[in-house]
């Protein structure tokens, strides 16, 4: 409920809306209120503290009315309609995964590892990503390395959508398709990379995840009875769908590390498997390299 003001200058508004969300145990209270109402303006955060005019009242209802979905849990980035992922601003909105920057560690590290393969390919290099959600990750890829095309599995339709508005967005359309389908079910042929953050989470822990995690696609983050689902069946698919030497970049969730490894150590396909870490260090996935040949089904 909002309390009576004095006025409804931004700094009263930013001071009141960061009470309301502190007492509803949000952390970066302030920041938060900073950036939704400094969005609503069309300003930088740090403008809010230079504005003179009092907000007009219809944005200081929007306002308020964003205040109370973000104290009830609603993520902070469907509030603001976008996030930040590499540098880039990508749409997400209710129904789609939330770019993470754990995940910008890994993406660096298939960057890395695919640019060699880039530059030593006449043909543009093909790129898959399983699990496009807002379609940071096919973009990011297709930004890094402008030789490449990607094409981009995702099973749910508003991600679907939202992502080729990101793609759109960014002047990548051309080069990353998007398809509707599950896993590598949904295409044929063989790619020289494939990158995925899969689902990972065990399904018992889905329930006790913040509040406001639990607010995205059950289907983003479930990976079955120890998490490990996804994870284990892209491993297996890529032996019919990676080229020799091709690359395989997965996300996972730290614990996983040592298992996943084993797994691939142990596939038929694969020459070299190594261990990634986000950018705080800790470690969040797999990078394996395949073969240069190995016994192949022809599709
Ligand atoms: N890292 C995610 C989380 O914070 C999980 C992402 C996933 O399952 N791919 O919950």
């Amino acid at each position: 409920m909002r309390h009576a003001t004095a006025t409804s200058h931004s700094r009263a508004l930013v001071q009141e809306g960061a009470g309301q969300l502190a007492a509803a145990g949000r952390e970066q209270a302030r920041h938060e209120v900073e950036w939704l109402l400094s969005r609503l303006l069309g300003l930088r955060p740090l403008e809010l503290y230079l504005m003179d005019d009092p907000v007009p009242e219809p944005v200081v209802e929007r306002f308020f009315s964003q205040i109370r979905a973000r104290a009830s849990g609603v993520p902070l980035q469907y509030l603001l309609g976008e996030a930040d992922f590499c540098g880039r601003s990508f749409i997400v909105r209710p129904g789609v995964f939330i770019p993470r920057p754990e995940t910008e560690g890994v993406v660096q590290a298939a960057i890395d590892s695919l640019r060699p393969l880039a530059q030593g390919c006449r043909s543009p290099l093909r790129l898959l990503e399983l699990g496009v959600g807002s379609g940071c990750i096919s973009a990011t890829l297709a930004y890094a390395l402008p030789t490449c095309v990607v094409v981009g599995i995702e099973v749910l339709w508003e991600p679907l959508r939202t992502a080729q508005e990101n793609l759109q967005r960014h002047g990548l359309s051309g080069r990353v398709s998007l398809v509707q389908g599950r896993w590598t079910d949904a295409v044929r042929g063989r790619f020289h990379g494939i990158v995925s953050n899969p689902p990972y989470v065990p399904t018992t822990d889905v329930d006790r995840l913040p509040l406001d995690v639990r607010q995205e696609p059950r289907v983003s983050l479930d990976g079955g009875g120890n998490g490990m689902r996804d994870l284990l069946s892209i491993v297996h698919c890529a032996a019919d769908r990676l080229e020799p030497a091709g690359v395989l970049v997965l996300e996972c969730g730290e614990s996983q590390v040592p298992h996943l490894m084993r797994e691939a150590w142990q596939a038929a396909w694969v020459e070299h498997v190594r261990g990634l870490r986000d950018l705080a260090g800790r470690p969040r996935g797999i990078l394996a390299v395949a073969k240069t040949s190995w016994q192949q089904k022809s599709y």
